[in-house]
């Protein structure tokens, strides 16, 4: 999807305390430099506008979250919804007060912002699906992908994905066994399977596809 650019967004972005401008810096030192705690760091990759986000870390303020977002514009979004919704619910933004913390970058760089196993949990949601062949390595579920995830996280941290589009999460389903990775849970309905929807949290994309009565599908994996 094309995104209208927004004036004044790199500039919002660039000075927000929320944004973390030099990930690098916090390699290996999230939770004790950025964080000031010991809990545990989910990461969403490509999280768009971060309703999924949002919501995970006002409802889980134990759990320090990460969106991560290439498109300035988009953060620029989600940044602007996060503050707003802390405002009405007299919340405060300053870092020290929030579990979210948004980074602008390509997810190619994971490794370059995060040490071995500093991270707990990652969630791809409704990732582009670059169909055409020539673009299979864009896909955020890609053997060049799962080799960076594989380096970030915890021994036993998961990947959890949904997405509506049958042909990305088919080449899911073959690619990510196939780079040493375990499916633990997998549903072709999400919405009418009671067990892994329980506690599901929407995210834009989902809320447009499933009205339209797409099926979501999705899995958790781990490795073998
Ligand atoms: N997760 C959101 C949802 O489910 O509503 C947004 C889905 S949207 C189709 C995919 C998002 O991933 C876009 O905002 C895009 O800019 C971002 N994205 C795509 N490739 C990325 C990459 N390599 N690194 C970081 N973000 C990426």
């Amino acid at each position: 999807m094309r995104i209208r650019h927004v004036k004044g967004s790199e500039e919002a972005v660039a000075a927000s305390p929320l944004v973390i401008q030099k990930p690098e810096e916090f390699k290996g030192k999230w939770k004790k430099e950025v964080f000031n705690n010991e809990n545990e760091i989910f990461l969403e990759v490509g999280m768009g506008m971060g309703t999924f986000i949002r919501t995970h870390a006002e409802n889980e303020p134990g759990i320090n979250y990460i969106g991560f977002e290439i498109n300035t514009t988009v953060l620029f979004k989600a940044l602007t919804r996060y503050e707003k919704e802390r405002v009405e619910k007299e919340k405060s933004t300053a870092p020290e007060d929030c579990n979210l913390r948004f980074i602008r970058s390509d997810a190619r760089h994971l490794e370059e912002y995060f040490a071995k196993g500093e991270v707990d949990k990652i969630y791809l949601n409704f990732s582009d699906p670059w169909p055409k062949d020539k673009n299979a390595n864009k896909r955020l579920t890609s053997p060049v992908f799962l080799k960076l995830y594989d380096s970030i996280l915890k021994k036993d941290g998961v990947i959890e994905f949904k997405t509506d589009n049958r042909g990305l999460f088919d080449y899911s389903v073959e690619t990510i066994p196939a780079e040493g990775w375990e499916i633990t849970q997998i549903t072709y309905d999400l919405h009418n399977d009671e067990s892994m929807n329980q506690g599901n949290i929407m995210t834009e994309y989902e809320a447009k596809f499933s009205a339209k009565g797409n099926p979501i599908y999705k899995l958790i994996a781990r490795r073998k």
